[in-house]
């Protein structure tokens, strides 16, 4: 998505604003005002982004339960181990520990046959990987 931003690219416009603001000459072994400002702003901005995705992750789909046909049934994002028995109860991998995010569709209010479960996964990870 064009509104979203790399860390790299949040850390250089904010530089590039910092630098415009501030024209002072830079003074040997020294630190500026400027200096210290930049180096705040970019260890804030990575630190809030490292926090941001050490958070839940949403899982992927994986497959249609075949009892009821109504379920979806997920993996690990990281490691791609399926949740089949213990379902949204699994708040972190059990294999791999990355945290889960369960906000999705879990309990669907229709049946999903056999013929049409592949393309309904592959859609509901493309929904998935756009919310995420
Ligand atoms: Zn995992």
């Amino acid at each position: 998505m064009d509104s979203l931003i790399t860390k790299e690219e949040a850390i250089k416009i904010v530089t590039d604003i910092i630098c415009d603001f501030f024209d002072e000459e830079p003074v040997e072994g020294k630190a500026t005002e400027k200096d210290e400002l930049l180096l705040k702003v970019n260890k804030a901005i990575r630190n809030n982004i490292e926090k941001v995705s050490a958070e839940g992750k949403l899982p992927k789909a994986l497959r249609i339960s075949d009892w009821g046909r109504k379920e979806v049934i997920y993996s690990c994002p990281i490691c791609n181990t399926s949740f089949t028995i213990l379902g949204n109860h699994e708040k972190h991998c059990h294999n791999c520990g990355q945290k889960i995010n369960w906000d999705v569709p879990i309990l669907l209010t229709r049946q999903i046959s056999e013929d049409e479960e592949k393309e309904f996964i592959a859609k509901l990870n493309k929904e998935l990987e756009e919310k995420e």
